[in-house]
């Protein structure tokens, strides 16, 4: 006799399908978890949906795509930027949201295990987005999920829906990412959108610069795992001699939070303040980008020059995610 299997665990290898979904959607129940899961071909498919996003919301603002589906947006971490722009996304979408980011308030604060969390989450939502502060913690999610798990980042991890947007962002304003320069800029050890934007970019012919205190380099092992695919690094300490060929500077946060001495945050902290001074020998055609939130890296002076691109990636964001929601829901 076959031995018995729930019905939920059948549904593991075969993900149920309301009416209407398209099982032929590339990313139909996929989950998101690393850039590395990407081609170029995705790339361009998912860029593809986010200007059609883009058009829609500017056409008519909300519109019914993921009617009647539901977001869990499970925040084990602070989130400004990408808890709410998920939410915003799901909702010009139609859909609706669990929004669950006080988890001292949910039963994690009684103990209970990541697991146990996204096995309860998926009997009420069709994807849920986890940011977490362990690394892997979205790949150990999506093993228990029957629903696609979104990574909205792990720790020092991954950040992969931000490596996204940050490129869809370098395409729309500079019009291509082969032949750039790309300078990544701070806290290049913990910051986890380096990581993902790094790796990313190792799909196309970049060069990539590291400015960064000695304390904070980027990590060996992705260093190497890029050398590996033939991606040209180097490394620096100070902004100057790689300035006047920058096309993108991505400056960063330290992140106060990753420390464990934190005498070590506070002689790491001021090493870098970008301003309109810093960029009188760069480009005229080039942007300074920054995931944010800032905390003293960019001064509010270079807001107004037309080189600085982070309030509109917050914007490209939106679309992006709107277009990963519409496409793991199989609506893309
Ligand atoms: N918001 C980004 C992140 O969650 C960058 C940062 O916090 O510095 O990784």
């Amino acid at each position: 006799m076959a031995a018995f299997v729930p019905p939920n665990e059948r549904r593991v290898h075969s993900p149920h399908l309301p009416l209407g979904d398209h099982r032929e959607a590339p990313f139909y129940g996929k989950d998101i978890i690393s850039v590395s899961q990407f081609t170029r071909d995705d790339l361009e498919y998912i860029f593809g949906v986010a200007k059609e996003m883009r058009a829609m919301v500017e056409r008519v603002g909300t519109f019914d795509l993921l009617k009647g589906k539901i977001l869990a947006n499970l925040f084990y971490e602070p989130s400004t930027r990408t808890s709410s722009s998920f939410l915003s996304a799901m909702e010009r979408l139609g859909g609706s949201v669990i929004p669950i980011s006080e988890v001292t308030y949910s039963s994690v604060a009684k103990g209970e295990s990541l697991p146990d969390t996204i096995r309860t989450l998926e009997c009420y939502a069709d994807v849920i987005v986890i940011r977490h502060p362990e690394v892997g913690s979205a790949k150990l999610a999506a093993e228990y999920a029957r629903k696609p798990i979104i990574n909205g980042g792990d720790g020092i991890g991954e950040h992969p829906t931000q490596a996204l947007l940050d490129l869809f962002t370098i395409e729309e304003e500079l019009g291509r990412v082969d032949g750039l320069t790309v300078t990544m800029l701070g806290d290049l050890k913990y910051g986890r959108t380096v990581h993902s934007l790094a790796r990313l970019l190792s799909l196309f012919v970049v060069r990539l610069n590291y400015v960064s205190p000695d304390i904070l380099h980027m990590p060996a092992d992705l260093i190497e795992e890029l050398a590996a695919k033939g991606v040209s690094q180097k490394e620096y300490t100070n902004l100057d001699p790689v300035l006047a060929e920058t096309d993108v500077l991505y400056v960063t946060r330290v992140q106060k939070e990753r420390f464990e001495d934190l005498n070590d945050y506070e002689k790491a902290k001021g090493a870098f303040l970008i301003s309109p001074e810093t960029l009188q020998e760069a480009k005229e055609e080039m942007i300074v980008m920054h995931p944010l939130p800032r905390v003293g890296e960019i001064s509010l002076e270079l807001d107004s020059d037309p080189r600085a691109a982070y309030f509109r990636q917050m914007e490209y964001g939106l679309y992006v995610r709107m277009a990963l929601l519409a496409m793991v829901l199989g609506k893309a």
